[in-house]
């Protein structure tokens, strides 16, 4: 009875999936919450660029303008932010604390530098990157997508050079060939975790 009780009183744990741009990191997650089986909740980012075609303000992303962004910045609202390729991308703080506070497990996917800043604030937190097959595959992955122009592809290459360098940040790396592999092994990170005894 008492070991339950202190089981519900833990904490939740915390999820990062980092990795390069165009890597997958998207798409891994969105097919990762269609799993039934998962069951960690997901920390929706807050971002100051245009919604693509299709997204939804508040199910992809917050989309708020740069003003408010960095208003939330200043009231130290958010757990992490970055600003990549000229727009803001950040983590807000309070969903987070909420869920990990009732004991929910939440994922988080961000850029490497927004990891980085998780990982120096919360170093209980499991951190798995994402790594491309290789480099001409993100070039290719990006261009076929075709939401971006050269230049900014470019920048984002250039980018995920750096990024790769990062790994050894890491808990976990998964290199992403099949989108259900990814996912499988996510969901084993998880289940693993769960189970170690030491977790804070
Ligand atoms: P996109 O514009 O393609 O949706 O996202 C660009 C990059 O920003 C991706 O690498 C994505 O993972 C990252 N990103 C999305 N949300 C966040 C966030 O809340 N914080 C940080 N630091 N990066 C994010």
């Amino acid at each position: 009875k008492i070991e339950g009780a202190v089981l519900m009183a833990k904490r939740g744990m915390l999820i990062v999936l980092s990795g390069p741009s165009g890597v997958g990191k998207g798409t891994v997650r969105k097919a990762l919450f269609e799993d039934p089986e998962v069951d960690f909740n997901y920390s929706i980012s807050m971002t100051t660029r245009n919604p693509r075609e299709g997204e939804k303000n508040g199910v992809d992303y917050y989309f708020v303008s740069k003003e408010q962004f960095e208003e939330n910045i200043k009231n130290g609202e958010m757990l992490e932010y970055a600003k990549y390729v000229d727009n803001y991308y950040g983590t807000p703080l309070n969903y987070v604390n909420e869920q990990l506070n009732a004991g929910h497990d939440v994922f988080l996917e961000v850029e490497v530098n927004g990891a980085l800043q998780v990982r120096a604030n919360c170093p209980d937190g499991v951190f798995i990157f994402l790594t491309p097959p290789d480099i001409k595959e993100l070039r290719s992955r990006l261009v076929g997508r075709g939401t971006d122009d050269l230049e900014v592809i470019n920048k984002r290459i250039q980018k995920a050079s750096k990024e790769i360098r990062m790994m050894q940040n890491y808990d976990y790396a998964i290199v992403n060939d099949k989108i259900k592999n990814a996912v499988e092994q996510i969901k084993d990170i998880v289940k693993s975790e769960r189970l170690k005894v030491n977790r804070v």
